[in-house]
C-alpha cells in the first residue's frame, strides 16, 4: 500500500547514523535503495559517501546551487554542493581554513567530484568582473592539466595520473580570489610505455587526431596515432568514449596558443621514434631516419655529443630522455597556471584545500607505479582516521562532553613498514640504488627479506608459508594494505626510483635546455626526485593543514555490484566510522538550528522562542519526552545519543 510506505522506506535513510542497525547488511541495502532512486548521497554524519551513477544526472546545475547556497547542512538531500557549501560557511563565520579529502579507488569520481566542488565555488560565490578572471582560469586549468595528466587505463577512461592537491583562497568577503596548485608524483613511466589496453596521456593523442594541419605539418607529425610508438603499445589509441578531437579545441582554447609548448609534446612522439642500429663492435647507431630533425623544437643551438652505448642501453637512455621531457613540460605548465591564478594582494585569506590522487589500484600485474599510488592512499587513510578521531574527540572536550573512544584498525603499521627511516622499503630501495656495484632488483628483493623478516604485513615467496607460496613468484613481494592484498613484482623497482638520465645525457640537456622555456626549472631536482623526496611535499602540505577542519567525502564506484562494494565499504572503513560516530553521540546540533526546526512540535517554543536557545531545547525535549540518558547538552549543541530519538522527532515533523 503505497500511502503507508514513509520516506525511509521508499528512498533509504540520508543519513546512516539514523539507521537501526550498524550492520553492513543494513549499511548496504540502503546505500542501494537510495541507488536506485538515483540518489546517489548519503551521509554519516558530516562524511559524505557517493556511488558513481556512471551517467549524467541533473542534479548539478546553478539551480541546485542556489538551492545549496547557505543552508544548513542537514537540512536538505545530502549533495557534494552541501559539503561544499558547508566548508565555504564555516571557513567565513569563523575565518579558518578547511580542508575537503576525497577518496576511493580508480574510477570511483574523486575528479569529478573535486571538479564539482571547485564549480561551486567559481559559479555560487559573490563576483565581480575583475574576480572573474580568476575562476575563468581556475575552471579552464583542470582540462589542461587533465590533458596533460590524466590516460585511459583499465579502471578509468580519465584516470589522473598525478596527485593535485588545489588551494582555493578566498578573501574576507568570501569572494574566490586565488587559487595554487601542488602537482606530484605524476606517473611519466606511462610517456614510454603502457600497458595493453592503456593509454599514453590524452594530450599526445588528441594533438595527433585534433591538431589543425598547419601545426601538425609544422611539427612533422602524421594525424595517425598508430604511427607512434609511445602510443600504441597500449594497443588501444583510439577510443570510442574518448573523443580526442573535441578535446584537442578545448585544450587549444585554454592554452591560447602555446605553440613551442605542442613542440616539446611532438618532440617526445619523434624521440619514441628514434630507432637504433648495432654496428659491428655491438656499439648503437642511431638509424638513419627522419624524426631527428624534429627533435629540437625551439631551434636552440645543439652540439652533438657522442657515447658508446649498447642498443638496449640506447633505448633506455632516449625513454629516460623523453620522461624527463614530459616531467619537466607538466611542471612548468603547472607553474604557468599557478602565476596565472596568483593573487598578490597581501591581505588576509582564508582558503579551502581540495586533494585529489589516484585511487588505490591493483592490477594484475602491479609495478613500481602502484606500489606509489597505493602508498600514497595508505598515507590518506592514515590522514583520514586522524583527523576524523582527532575532530570527534576535540568536539567532545570543547563542548564539555564524557566519550569513550572506539578502537580502530590504524594502518600506521602499514604506512611505517613503507616510510619508516632507515628500516622502512623506501629507505631500503633509495639504499640499494645509491650502493655502487652490483645492486639489482633482486638484491632489493633480498635486502627486503633480511630486515621484513617475519612482518605481519609483508610476504614474499621465501618468507610464505606452503599455500601461500604457491600464490608467489620469486621476484614478488605482497604487502597487505589497509585496502587488501597486493602482490609487486619488483623487476624496474630500482630504475623508475632512480629515474635517472645517464650523466652525459643529463648534461647535455641542462645545457641545452638553458635558453629554452624550461630552463628555470631545477633539472636535477626534477631527474633525481626519487620517490620519498617527491612524496614529502605533498604529505608534508596536508600535515600542515592538520588545523583544517575536515570535510570528508568518500567515494564508492558504481553499477552495483554488491560485492564491489562491499569491499569498499570495508576498506574505506564507513562501518568503523559508523560506529564512532553512533558510540559517541549520533548527532550534535547547534542549539539555535535544532530549536528552529522543532519548535511547531512545541507550545512553548511556537511560533517564538524568546529566551536563550539552549533554555529553549531544554524546554522542547522535555515536552517531546527524552528521557535523560538519550541527551546531553553542550556548550553550544545538544549531543543526541541514538538515532532513534532524533528520527522520533523527525517522524513527529513530518506528520
Ligand atoms: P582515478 O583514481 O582513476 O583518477 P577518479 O576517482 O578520479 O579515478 P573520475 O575520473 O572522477 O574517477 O570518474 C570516473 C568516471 O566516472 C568519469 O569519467 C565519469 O564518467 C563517471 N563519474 C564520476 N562521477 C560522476 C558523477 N557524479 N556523475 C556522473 N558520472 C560520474
Ligand atoms: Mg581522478
Amino acid at each position: 500500500m503505497e500511502g503507508a510506505l514513509t520516506a525511509r522506506d521508499r528512498v533509504g535513510i540520508q543519513d546512516f547514523v539514523l539507521l537501526d542497525e550498524t550492520t553492513e547488511t543494513a549499511f548496504l541495502s540502503n546505500l542501494n535503495k537510495r541507488f536506485s532512486k538515483d540518489l546517489i548521497y548519503t551521509y554519516i554524519g558530516t562524511l559524505l559517501v557517493s556511488v558513481n551513477p556512471y551517467k549524467e544526472l541533473d542534479i548539478y546545475n546553478r539551480k541546485q546551487m542556489d538551492i545549496y547556497m547557505g543552508v544548513n547542512f542537514f537540512e536538505l538531500p545530502p549533495h557534494i554542493y552541501a559539503l561544499a557549501d558547508n566548508a565555504y560557511h564555516t571557513m567565513l563565520t569563523e575565518f579558518n581554513n578547511h580542508f575537503i579529502l576525497i577518496s576511493g579507488e580508480s574510477g570511483a569520481g574523486k575528479t569529478e567530484a573535486s571538479k564539482k566542488i571547485l564549480q561551486y565555488y567559481a559559479i555560487s560565490c559573490p563576483s565581480t568582473t575583475l574576480l572573474n578572471t580568476v575562476r575563468d582560469k581556475m575552471l579552464k586549468s583542470n582540462p589542461v592539466l587533465e590533458a596533460f595528466g590524466n590516460a585511459k587505463t583499465l579502471k578509468n577512461d580519465n584516470s589522473s595520473r598525478f596527485g593535485k592537491y588545489m588551494d582555493i583562497q578566498f578573501d574576507s568577503q568570501g569572494d574566490a580570489v586565488g587559487g595554487h596548485i601542488l602537482n606530484y608524483l605524476l606517473e611519466k613511466s606511462r610517456v614510454v610505455h603502457q600497458n595493453h589496453g592503456e593509454r599514453n596521456f590524452h594530450i599526445f593523442y588528441q594533438l595527433v587526431e585534433g591538431g589543425e594541419d598547419d601545426l601538425l605539418h609544422q611539427l612533422g607529425l602524421e594525424r595517425d596515432s598508430l604511427h607512434y610508438n609511445y602510443l600504441t603499445q597500449g594497443e588501444c589509441a583510439i577510443v570510442f568514449s574518448i573523443n580526442d578531437k573535441n578535446d584537442w579545441k578545448t585544450v587549444k582554447n585554454a592554452l591560447q596558443v602555446i605553440d613551442h609548448l605542442f613542440g616539446i609534446v611532438a618532440s617526445v612522439l619523434h624521440l619514441g621514434n628514434v630507432q637504433f642500429d648495432s654496428d659491428s663492435k655491438g656499439q648503437a647507431l642511431l638509424n638513419n631516419n627522419a624524426e631527428t630533425k624534429y627533435l629540437n623544437p625551439t631551434k636552440i643551438r645543439c652540439k652533438r655529443v657522442k657515447i658508446p652505448f649498447t642498443i638496449d642501453h640506447a633505448i633506455y637512455a632516449r625513454d629516460a630522455l623523453a620522461k624527463a621531457i614530459y616531467g619537466l613540460t607538466f611542471t612548468w605548465l603547472v607553474n604557468r597556471i599557478n602565476g596565472s591564478m596568483e593573487n598578490k594582494d597581501s591581505s588576509r585569506k582564508t582558503v579551502i584545500g581540495l586533494l585529489d590522487i589516484y585511487g588505490f589500484e591493483v592490477f594484475y600485474v602491479n609495478s613500481f607505479e602502484q606500489f606509489c599510488i597505493n602508498y600514497c592512499n595508505e598515507k590518506l587513510q592514515q590522514l583520514f582516521i586522524q583527523l576524523t578521531l582527532k575532530a570527534e574527540q576535540e568536539e567532545y572536550e570543547a563542548e564539555n562532553i564524557e566519550w569513550e573512544p572506539v578502537q580502530f584498525f590504524n594502518n600506521k603499521i602499514i604506512c611505517d613498514l613503507v616510510e619508516e627511516k632507515h628500516r622502512g622499503i623506501i629507505s631500503i630501495l633509495d639504499e640499494e640504488c645509491l650502493r655502487p656495484g652490483d645492486a639489482t632488483d633482486l638484491t632489493f628483493l633480498e635486502r627486503l627479506e633480511e630486515k621484513m623478516g617475519n612482518h605481519p604485513h609483508f610476504v614474499t615467496h621465501k618468507l610464505a608459508d606452503k599455500m601461500t607460496r604457491k600464490t608467489l613468484e620469486r621476484g614478488d613481494f605482497r604487502l597487505l594494505h589497509y585496502a587488501g592484498e597486493v602482490t609487486y613484482c619488483v623487476v624496474g623497482f630500482l630504475d623508475k626510483n632512480n629515474d635517472l638520465l645517464y650523466r652525459n645525457i643529463k648534461d647535455v640537456i641542462n645545457s641545452s635546455l638553458t635558453v629554452s622555456s624550461l630552463s628555470h626549472m631545477d633539472l636535477t631536482d626534477e631527474l633525481l626526485g626519487i620517490m620519498t623526496l617527491m612524496l614529502c611535499p605533498c604529505f608534508g602540505n596536508m600535515m600542515e593543514s592538520f588545523e583544517f577542519h575536515p570535510f570528508l567525502g568518500h567515494i564508492i564506484t558504481g553499477q552495483f555490484d554488491e560485492a564491489l562494494i562491499r569491499h569498499q565499504v570495508k576498506y574505506l572503513g564507513l562501518m568503523e566510522h559508523l560506529r564512532v560516530r553512533r558510540a559517541g553521540f549520533a548527532y550534535r546540533r547547534k542549539y539555535e538550528v535544532f530549536l528552529k526546526r522543532y519548535k511547531p512540535l512545541c507550545p512553548a517554543t511556537w511560533p517564538h522562542w524568546r529566551g536563550m536557545p539552549a533554555d529553549g531545547v531544554e524546554e522542547l525535549v522535555q515536552h517531546l519526552g527524552y528521557l535523560p540518558n538519550e541527551y546531553k547538552m553542550g556548550r553550544t549543541k545538544i549531543f543526541i545519543r541514538h538515532p532513534r530519538t532524533l528520527y522520533a522527532t523527525e517522524d513527529a515533523y513530518e506528520k
